[in-house]
């Protein structure tokens, strides 16, 4: 880059942004497994367990907005981001540490509010929260979480893993966070307009918790375990399924079809879909923020877990010539692609 040049971050995009500024990383110690490029770095400290560690930043006013996210439910939503993550590498996650950054706008209760969610995760997820740093902000409240997990060593699960015939999956219904935000986003607005209308969110209370209290699916993970399945690629969906999809297919180096009409959609998404006038499938596809797991199993696998509950199956992985597709609901067949990224 010649020195007066300027590049938008924006012209970039967010993956083409990490890869620039983390070219020419250099590893220096064999334990380092896997770096950057997966939900959670891979460690191995020797023994039949891999450690794994995974980063995020919830943001003010870019990941959440406080004028409809309660702050225990902030709190939750912290947590189960990052234990998410860990459990896309076919993990179990043990720890977590908490970064905040807050302003003099928070009294000592709110943060006890955010803190009431965060033990509550902890609590439910069996991860031990064991460290963090506080500090102050001029603008907007920062949460940072990092998570540590375990997996052995013949069970963990890349992005880079999916072999042609391999099963597509998805853990559960897509598109409800991202319909739920913009039931929210539509109830601020009419609240701001007038003052005295309380927000109705009774009729979609479904779509609201997805967006507001995601959870994340340790529950699968145990259950491969169980049914000795280990899944020969794995990602947590945060970005959109396609986005993911795409993740897999760049990563194992292979294509895909997806087929719409396998794409699970909940009907309270699927009726608010109807109201929005927009097709219940571009939330499934686009929406993200469901931290369900994306995953490929091979074929022989597939009669473990052909009758489970939450477990879909949406296409299957093919050869790299090919491409990612996506068979439409009318038959056609398209390239899939992801919407870029929103936060510039
Ligand atoms: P996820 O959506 O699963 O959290 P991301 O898309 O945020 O994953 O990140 C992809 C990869 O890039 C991960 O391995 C992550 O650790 C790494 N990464 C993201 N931002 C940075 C950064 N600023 N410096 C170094 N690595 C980064
Ligand atoms: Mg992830």
């Amino acid at each position: 880059m010649s020195e007066n040049k300027r590049t938008e971050i924006g012209e970039l995009g967010e993956f083409a942004l990490i890869d620039k500024i983390t070219e020419g990383v250099e590893i220096h110690h064999k334990t380092t497994v896997k770096g950057i490029g997966d939900d959670a770095a891979v460690f191995d400290y020797g023994g039949d367990e891999y450690t794994v560690l995974s980063t995020d930043i919830l943001l003010e006013g870019i990941h959440f907005d406080l004028s409809f996210m309660p702050l225990q439910h902030l709190g939750y939503k912290a947590i189960a981001v990052n234990v998410s993550d860990v459990a896309a590498m076919n993990a179990i996650p043990e720890q977590v540490t908490v970064s905040i950054a807050i302003t003099n706008r928070f009294s000592v209760e709110a943060v006890d509010m955010i803190y009431q969610g965060i033990k509550a995760a902890c609590k439910n997820y069996k991860v031990d929260l064991v460290g963090g740093d506080t500090t102050s902000s001029r603008q907007g409240l920062c949460i940072s979480v990092t998570a540590v997990g375990r997996v052995k060593k013949d069970k963990i699960a890349y992005r880079s893993g999916a072999k042609k015939g391999d099963i597509l999956c998805v853990s559960g219904d897509l598109g409800g966070a991202y319909m739920g935000l913009q039931v929210l986003l539509r109830e601020k607005k009419v609240f701001e307009a007038n003052p005295e209308m309380q927000p109705n969110l009774e009729d979609y209370q479904y779509i609201a918790g997805r967006q507001l209290r995601p959870e994340a699916r340790t529950d699968i993970i145990h259950e491969f375990n169980e049914l000795g399945i280990v899944p020969t690629s794995m990602i947590d969906i945060s970005d959109g399924l396609a986005s993911e999809v795409l993740h897999i297919c760049k990563d194992s180096k292979v294509g895909a079809v997806v087929y719409e009409d396998k794409l699970p959609v909940d009907h309270q998404t699927f009726d608010v879909c109807h109201e929005f006038k927009i097709p219940s499938k571009t939330p499934a596809l686009n929406g993200g923020e469901d931290y369900e797991l994306l995953f490929t199993i091979k074929q022989e696998d597939f009669p473990k877990v052909e009758k489970h509950a939450s477990i879909f199956f949406i296409g299957y992985i093919d050869e790299a010539e090919n491409g990612a597709r996506l068979v439409t609901e009318g038959q056609q067949t398209l390239p899939l692609t992801a919407q870029g990224w929103k936060h510039f």
